[in-house]
């Protein structure tokens, strides 16, 4: 999969992009992932991206033509012989709220071009007409597209075979299976102790792993992993 990222400050991606398993996937070749600063497709001397809004109002708003000009040279023509798939996303408040579901469809496409807003906003036609879709991480305001880019890039990236070392992991998490949460977890210790002050005296709390987890008996173990996700 190939994801291309339109932002005027490409800058934030450095470390997200260069650690972990987002760096391993890319050293694989498992995903391809650029970061585009959109003034790279301005034509004037001040390299201009943003103008007033028609109408008034507080802030500055994206231009079309650099948006328009960008996705068009960053649009993949051919992929193995037959029309590539591309998805165009734009990041907006105002965009269906992203979820499990839409990270599995998106994970499906040759590329993803993600076009990250600022300021007030982006010009509308570029929701009408260049991207396929508007989408947001939730109902509240950032300041831009960046930290969605992210978000999305994240949860698209783990669905792609290769990526995540056990496929397994990936096919038993929460909101995969019927939207179902996945179990809790545990690892060592057995016991945790804490040691809390209650009324002048120190008393010792101890958290248990549940005894279950502990049994070896796999067929409990799933019952219990079962009554457990929600
Ligand atoms: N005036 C806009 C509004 O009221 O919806 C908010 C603009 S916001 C300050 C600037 C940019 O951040 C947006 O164009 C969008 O790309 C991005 N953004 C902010 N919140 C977002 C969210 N919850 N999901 C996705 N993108 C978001």
């Amino acid at each position: 999969m190939k994801i291309d990222i339109i932002t005027i400050f490409p800058n934030i991606f450095n470390s997200f992009l260069k650690e972990s398993l987002l760096a391993r996937a890319q050293k694989k070749k498992l995903i391809k992932i650029n970061t585009h600063n959109l003034r790279k497709w301005t034509d004037d001397n001040h390299k201009t991206v943003d103008g007033r809004p028609y109408g008034g109002g507080a802030g500055m708003v994206l231009k079309i033509e650099p948006i328009f000009r960008a996705v068009k040279s960053l649009t993949l023509r051919q992929a193995q012989g037959r029309r590539s798939k591309t998805r165009v996303v734009l990041l907006s408040a105002k965009g269906k709220t992203f979820d499990q579901k839409k990270a599995a469809r998106l994970s499906k496409y040759d590329q993803i071009i993600f076009i990250c807003g600022r300021y007030e906003g982006v010009d509308e036609r570029v929701a009408t007409y260049v991207a396929d879709e508007e989408i947001s991480i939730g109902n509240y305001v950032l300041f831009g597209g960046e930290v969605p880019a992210m978000v999305i890039v994240e949860a698209v990236s783990r669905l792609i075979p290769g990526v995540v070392a056990k496929e397994e992991s990936v096919k038993n998490e929460s909101f995969t299976k019927n939207t179902a949460k996945e179990h809790p977890h545990y690892t060592r210790p057995e016991v945790f102790e804490i040691k809390e002050k209650s009324f002048g005296k120190l008393r010792t709390k101890k958290l248990r792993v549940p005894i279950v987890l502990l049994s070896g008996n796999h067929k409990k173990i799933e019952e219990w992993r079962a009554k457990n996700s929600k």
